[in-house]
Parts: structure tokens; sequence; C-alpha cells
């Protein structure tokens, strides 16, 4: 048994992960501010003797009574519409959460794992993204709050690792989604689904050429455990689902799926919205043994049935 510590843990992955290391014998202390996590995703968990929940926002130092074995940094916002809405306090939980959470790795000897993004790698002229490619991201941009948050984050994980011997893990994840993301989030993979879902136009920005790869979340999940428990590796690492799709694909496959009649109305692309988006996964192969095992037709149809039931 372990004691974890997972920022971010009512979030959409932190939820899935708090789930998994709790059904795995560990004791789980989950920390969130619910700005965007809730308290809904985990109440269930609240009754279970291993599970504690500390409502706090990392950028306040983060105190934990007693001995600590791993620390997973997911706390921030990684919807552009959301981020957005305050970057100053986007950048300041990147870069001050990070902080915090590595002085208490490094107080307490625990294993730190930060999911960093691809949004590292900007507007990428290299294409597929492997993890060698340094990035072409607007320092100035509407999404530099998070871009250049997450970037400053990965130089502190590995600055901490190399002045203080921290034991660190950086995973870039590339478009999660899946059940559990939540309503209001503002992406993709939700907007489409909900639109296709109650007959409204879909909304896609631009002329819908601009290209993602969607990974499921349990996928996303098993390579981000897998990372953490593989000695001797720092990362980072690329963790998406490389099958390239553009946004209108995405858009017919949702239509197709849910069985909707929903036209699709064409919007304003967003600032700095990125045209390719694809990543190299042949080091998360090597060093974990991991390739995504769901197609996003079978994740798409998961996910669109949780919505549904929802
Ligand atoms: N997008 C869209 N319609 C929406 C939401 C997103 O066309 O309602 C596009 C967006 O412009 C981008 C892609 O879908 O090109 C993925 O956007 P998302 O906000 O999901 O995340 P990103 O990958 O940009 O961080």
């Amino acid at each position: 048994m372990k004691r974890i510590l997972i920022a971010g843990g009512a979030g959409f992955i932190g939820t899935h992960l708090c789930r998994r290391m709790l059904a795995e014998g560990n004791e789980v202390i989950c920390l969130d501010d619910l700005s965007s996590g809730s308290y809904e995703n985990i109440r269930d968990l609240l009754e279970k003797d291993r599970f504690t929940f500390i409502q706090q926002d990392v950028i306040d130092p983060v105190e934990v009574a007693g001995p600590l074995d791993r620390i997973y940094d997911l706390a921030c916002q990684a919807s552009p519409v959301q981020y957005q809405k305050d970057p100053v306090h986007t950048a300041r939980t990147s870069v001050l959460g990070a902080c915090n959470l590595l002085d208490l790795a490094r107080h307490t000897g625990a294993r730190i794992l930060l999911t960093s993004t691809s949004e590292t790698y900007g507007e990428p002229l290299v294409h597929p993204q492997p993890e060698s490619y340094r990035g072409n991201v607007n320092s100035i941009g509407i999404r530099s709050c998070y871009d250049e948050g997450k970037r400053m984050a990965e130089t502190l994980f590995f600055d901490y690792h190399r002045q203080y011997g921290t034991d660190i893990r950086v995973v870039r994840l590339f478009n999660t989604y899946g059940p559990g993301m939540l309503r209001r989030d503002g992406r993709v993979v939700s907007n489409f689904i909900l639109q296709a879902l109650s007959g409204k136009p879909i909304t896609i920005y631009g002329d819908g050429l601009q290209t993602r790869c969607l990974c499921y979340v349990d996928d996303t999940l098993e390579a981000i455990v897998r990372m953490m428990e593989t000695d001797g590796i720092t990362g980072p690492v690329n963790i998406g689902n490389p099958v390239e799709m553009t946004v209108k694909e995405i858009a017919d496959l949702v239509l197709d799926l849910s069985d909707s009649r929903s036209g699709i109305v064409y919007m304003a692309r967003p600032q700095d919205d990125p045209t390719r988006r694809c990543p190299d996964i042949t080091l998360a192969g090597r060093l974990l043994g991991w390739a995504p095992t769901i197609s996003p037709r079978e994740g798409l149809r998961r996910t669109i049935e949780y919505f549904r039931d929802e």
C-alpha cells in the first residue's frame, strides 16, 4: 500500500486516478480547489477509510501530515475556454502549484509526476511531435498562460531533479477524453457530443481541417501509472493516440455514432489554435511497453453513452 497525493484529484483524469489507486489498495489524499473538479465526482469516495479530501488551491503551500510515497500533479485547467477565463491564475496554478508540490516531494522523499501537455509544442513545425522537438510557442498569446505555464513547470521539475535529486516523472498528454468529462468543459469532444445529443448545431471553429489526436481516458491513465511506477526514467514522455483526425472528421464521427440530425455551423477559429497535432509515441512504447488500445470510434461511442445517461 502506498500513500498517494493526487493534486487535481476531483477533476476529469484525477477522479479516474483516485478510483484506480483506491481499487489497488492504496491510501489516497485528493487535493482540489474544485474550480474545474467537482464534489459530485468524488462524493461516493468520501466514505472510504483510505480516502481523504483536502479542498485547497495548489498555489498556496501544500502541507500533508505524515509520509508520502507518490505525488501526482494534475492540478490545472486544461480546456482553453476554461484556462483563458483567469489566465493569471492559470499560470500561477502551473508554476506555483509545481513549486509547492515539488517542495512537498523534496521534504517527504515522494516520487512526483507532472501531467504536462502537448501544448508545450505550440504550433508545431515538426510532425508528428517527438519529445525532442522543442516547440513553437507564442509567449505572449492567449494560450501562453497554459503553454508557458506548463513549460515552466517542466523546467522546475527538471531543476528540482538536478539540484535536489527529486525523483521526477514528466508526461505530455495529448487531448484526453472519455466518461467523466465536465459538461461545461468547452473542449471539442464534450461540445460536439452535447450538441449532437441535444440536436443543436455542431460548432466547428475555422474550416475544421485542423487536426487533433484523441486518447481515451483509460489509455491515458494506464500510461500515467506505468510512468509513475517505472524506475530509472524521468521523461518527458508523450502520451496520446496517434490517430490523427481533422475536427470535421471528429464532428462527422460524433454525428454518426449518436444518430444525430444536428447540422454544422462554422465559427471563427480561436487565436493561436494549433493547426496540427499528433504525438510520436515511440518512446512510450519503448520505456513503458504502452500503446493505446481504444479506437476513437469505440471511445467516442462510450463517451456518448456516458453523456446520454447523464
Ligand atoms: N473546436 C471546435 N469546436 C468546439 C471546440 C473546439 O471546432 O466547439 C476545435 C478547436 O478550434 C481546436 C480543436 O477543436 O482546433 C480542439 O480544441 P479543444 O478546445 O478541444 O482543445 P485544444 O486541443 O485546442 O487544447
